[in-house]
């Protein structure tokens, strides 16, 4: 407003001197004095009206050329020069990445395929015709359908479409595939669906060979270790001097981490090669909870530490999972908060089940994982640097994390040093539960 009211009040100024001035000339004649002034009043309302016409072009012009703002109307066929400068610059610029992108693409041996909104085929890389099997050729305008006959990846895209990425395995031509769908949206919403294909055969088999030799070295390693401990058992009974004393316990100790380490690493082969199944029955939630907390109450009163339960849950609830492995895995949790735990603390076991799953807390007051260790203790053999002093064999929460897996849920940790820990798994909603109890409180 002031920048109008000044304009405002200069061309009134401009326009009664003009006035005044022609008025005076044509009545009195015209003198030196009064035509120099008419022309100098002239003069600057042409510059004041020039400078006027620049200003709304100088802001954006300015933004264009990275800052240079014209200031006159002299000073515009050099911003316009500028300007076409710029935009050659831009047009030679997008036909160099016009020309970069296919090379990349090409050269890619990672599969590339995209679907537009339509949900038809618009680009596709080599690598992408190498991975689906060079017979069935690829083509630009395929349906999602053609390329991918089968159910899972149809679905998958679909889900893509819908703003959700997802990951899956596809048998090609005797290879296996890696599939991930991932929204494609650079303008915001998304416009179509891009494809990776990444050939995952040889670190399948790989992997199996690890499952396999894992699984075969512990299974193998089970009966020489159960004759060391029947030998370490009958030495003890002997009447032995102090030191040979202590070195038949030192065996027998060093015999229980073998046995411990043994039975994780088989667990754990089982579940990761496929091998471990669930068995799912219905049972009563606080029949179950009584058992998890009697069997975990003398490990509590030797750490001397107080073990508490909260629940959240309707009177006579019932859960339809597999007892064993949930035990399994609120055990593992369980332990881990009370080893950790100072003595005179508490571990707080609480439970919440609702019509949106069911959500379990472990809580101690113990020293708490940084930040930097909370993504890797899921990780197999990983121990944090500060847990290196208790015994442990690195591999409780990978059996943890694939067993929630398996379950349809998930594990997460929450912690900040020196306060503690919290342990949470969610699972999912239950279908509607039979009333029936077959199992009735899990056993090991
Ligand atoms: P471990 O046999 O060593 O306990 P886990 O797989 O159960 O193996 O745990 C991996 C690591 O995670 C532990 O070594 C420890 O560093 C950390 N951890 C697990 N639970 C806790 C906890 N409640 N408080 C602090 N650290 C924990």
């Amino acid at each position: 407003m002031p920048v109008f009211l000044g304009r405002a009040l200069i061309c009134l100024v401009s326009m009664l001197f003009l006035g005044f001035g022609l008025g005076m000339s044509v009545h009195k004649g015209t003198s030196i004095l009064w035509s120099l002034g008419f022309l100098g009043t002239l003069g600057l309302v042409v510059f004041l009206m020039a400078r006027w016409q620049v200003r709304p072009l100088s802001e954006p012009l300015g933004q264009l050329l990275g800052g240079t703002r014209p200031r006159s109307i002299e000073e515009l066929p050099r911003a316009w020069s500028a300007l076409e400068r710029e935009n050659d610059d831009l047009k030679e610029r997008a036909a160099r990445e016009d020309r970069l992108l296919p090379g990349i693409m090409a050269r890619l041996e990672e599969g590339v395929l995209l679907f537009g909104p339509s949900g038809n085929l618009e680009q596709f890389n080599p690598a992408a015709q190498r991975h689906l099997g060079l017979g069935a050729p690829l083509a630009k305008g395929m349906g999602v359908g053609e390329v991918f006959r089968d159910q899972v990846g149809q679905d998958a895209i679909q889900q893509a479409f819908r703003g959700t990425s997802c990951e899956w395995r596809l048998a090609r031509a005797g290879r296996t595939l890696r599939v991930r769908a991932i929204p494609f949206a650079p303008l915001g919403s998304v416009s179509g669906v891009l494809l990776t294909l990444d050939d995952v055969t040889n670190q399948e088999a790989l992997e199996t060979t690890r499952q396999k030799f894992i699984s075969n070295v512990s299974h193998e390693l089970k009966t020489p270790v159960t004759a060391i401990r029947i030998a370490a058992e009958n030495l003890q009974e002997e009447r032995l001097e102090e030191s040979a004393q202590a070195s038949a316990q030192s065996i027998m100790r060093s015999v229980d981490r073998l046995t411990l380490l043994l039975g994780d690493l088989s667990e754990l082969s089982r579940i990761e090669s496929g091998a471990l199944h669930l068995a799912p029955v219905c049972f009563d939630l606080a029949g179950f909870l009584e058992s998890l907390m009697r069997d975990l109450q003398p490990r509590a009163a030797a750490c001397e530490v107080e073990l508490a339960l909260k629940v959240d849950a309707p009177e006579g609830t019932k859960l339809l999972a597999d007892p064993l492995r949930l035990h399994q895995v609120l055990e593992n949790l369980l332990s881990n908060a009370l080893k950790f735990s100072p003595v005179g603390g508490q571990v707080e076991l609480a439970v919440r089940v609702n019509s949106q799953g069911q959500v379990w807390e472990v809580r101690d007051q113990g020293p708490g994982i940084p930040e930097a260790e909370q993504g890797r203790i899921f990780e197999r053999f990983y121990r944090a640097q500060a847990a290196k002093a208790k015994p442990g064999t690195g591999l409780g929460l990978a059996i943890v994390k694939h067993l929630c897996r398996l379950m349809g849920g998930e594990v997460a940790v929450e912690s900040r040093p020196s306060e503690g820990a919290t342990f949470r798994v969610i699972l999912p909603p239950q279908p509607e539960a039979t009333p029936q109890d077959p199992a009735g409180p899990p056993s090991r």
